[in-house]
């Protein structure tokens, strides 16, 4: 019986060729969904009869999900308004690092200001860092929205389109972490592959950046 199967490339159930490939020379890692198929026989190379098989039943692939509660894609439709918020934040909150920083960097020396030796710099590295950290939660976890995304027009919101929780805010800002690998790199792929644009942190919070 002639075998049939979804061709990706092609967007169609297509005839297997007998290299195990689609008939329109795609490769085999294009084809899913294989079946046998009564029907007719795949035509010669030449013949104008169309080389599409039968479907093997009318079952698309699902789509994305591209509504979740409340929230749809037009909602999340901010990138560019979320890029000017998150520089807008990043300067502030690496501001606010580096004069805690300092102001630390003084304490610890005793007022007497120049380099710290290395082992200080072990206990002020991570203490500063988590000034820019907190910059982020207190204003997430207190009034749904940081500085800069108020700038810009934007608020987080859980699916039924409310505050985000603390819990959220929460999860959002440890996964941060993560997102911010490869200077953001993996948070700004992780959006731009995401239909309701949720980086890792809104994935796990249930969280998501919308217009104000
Ligand atoms: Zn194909």
């Amino acid at each position: 019986m002639p075998k049939a199967a979804f061709c990706a490339d092609c967007g169609a159930y297509v005839w297997v060729s007998r290299d195990g490939g689609c008939v329109f020379g795609h490769l085999k890692s294009q084809l899913r969904d294989h079946h046998d198929t009564e029907g007719p026989l795949p035509p010669l190379p030449g013949s104008s009869t169309p080389l599409l098989a039968p479907a093997k039943s009318i079952e698309p692939p699902p789509p994305p999900p591209t509504k979740v509660g409340e929230i749809t894609t037009k909602h999340v439709d901010v990138l560019p308004r979320r890029a000017g918020a998150f520089a807008t934040d990043w300067v502030i909150g690496q501001s606010l690092t580096y004069y805690a920083g300092r102001a630390l960097a003084t304490l610890l020396s005793g007022g007497a200001g120049g380099d710290l030796p290395f082992a200080l710099l072990l206990v002020a590295a991570p203490v500063s860092l988590s000034v820019l950290y907190g910059y982020f939660f207190a204003f997430e976890a207190t009034v749904g929205v940081t500085p800069g995304k108020a700038l810009f027009g934007l608020r987080i919101v859980d699916s039924d389109g409310r505050r985000l929780s603390r819990v959220q805010a929460l999860k959002r800002n440890v996964a941060r972490i993560v997102d911010l690998i490869l200077f953001g790199g993996v948070g700004l792929y992780l959006v731009s592959a995401s239909p309701l644009r949720q980086r890792l942190g809104d994935r796990w919070g249930k969280t998501f950046v919308v217009r104000a």
